[in-house]
């Protein structure tokens, strides 16, 4: 009791530091790059962080986050969303059909839609629950087979069907394979996205954020950065 007490009173990284820090090469990276205008939003990935963690960084100011399963965020912000003003949840994870209705219940925007079944089940959730949330397409520029994301052969069809069925796309968002030169995969995501019009880009991780900021993101995705490594066991 006593020593994981200790242990955890050590470990609790502090917070308010390291969205300050994450802030501030984010900002330096887009002076660099040249995009000072461009001011990226700084999604805190709050996915298997311990609540006090989570609560350190709303107490410091933050209130944009970003879960990547329904069922875990619904019961850590089920009660957390309320006790704050101005909250604002991503959804970033592969979402079921069949966790539709409670994904438009919870979250502010969704960013993992990948497939025309799963968009229809939303543009009727949305419908059914008088919200209009915006989206942005996941797009599997890696070619994964383990990832979510629609391939881009099929982004313009699923981009018109989106549209038709009145859903808000704003943007894109992808997730580079892992050992893959980023900048490759956001190159291609700015070019899909100019293609279709749309504006926004949720690129970049804790590993390549700055990249990303530098090459015209407007959503960045931190978890480690901010609350340190995750710990899944
Ligand atoms: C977990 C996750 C992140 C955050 O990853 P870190 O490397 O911890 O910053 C970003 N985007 C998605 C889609 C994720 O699932």
């Amino acid at each position: 009791m006593t020593n994981s007490f200790a242990r955890g009173l050590i470990m609790l990284p502090d917070i308010a530091a390291n969205i300050d820090a994450v802030r501030h090469e984010i900002t330096r990276m887009c002076a660099h790059a040249d995009v000072p205008e461009n001011q990226p939003e700084l999604i805190a990935v709050s996915k298997v962080q311990p609540l006090e963690k989570v609560r350190a960084a709303l107490e410091a100011g933050h209130r944009v986050f970003g879960e990547n399963r329904v069922q875990e965020a619904e019961e850590r912000w089920g009660t957390l969303k309320p006790e704050y003003d101005g909250v604002i949840l991503h959804l970033i994870g592969s979402l079921q059909t069949n966790k539709a209705a409670d994904a438009v219940a919870l979250f502010d925007v969704i960013q993992s839609v990948d497939r025309i079944k799963l968009a229809r089940a939303l543009a009727r959730e949305m419908e059914k629950q008088s919200k209009s949330l915006p989206i942005y397409l996941q797009v599997n520029t890696g070619r994964e087979d383990q990832k979510g994301g629609v391939l881009k052969e099929d982004l313009p069809a699923l981009y018109n069907e989106c549209k038709n069925l009145g859903l808000s796309v704003v943007g894109l968002m992808c997730i580079p394979p892992v050992g893959d030169d980023p900048s490759l995969h956001f190159a291609l995501l700015k070019k899909f996205a100019k293609e279709l019009g749309l504006e926004r880009l949720s690129m970049g991780m804790s590993g390549d954020y700055a990249l990303a900021a530098a090459m015209g993101a407007t959503d960045i995705r931190v978890g480690t950065a901010i609350f340190g490594a995750r710990d899944y066991a």
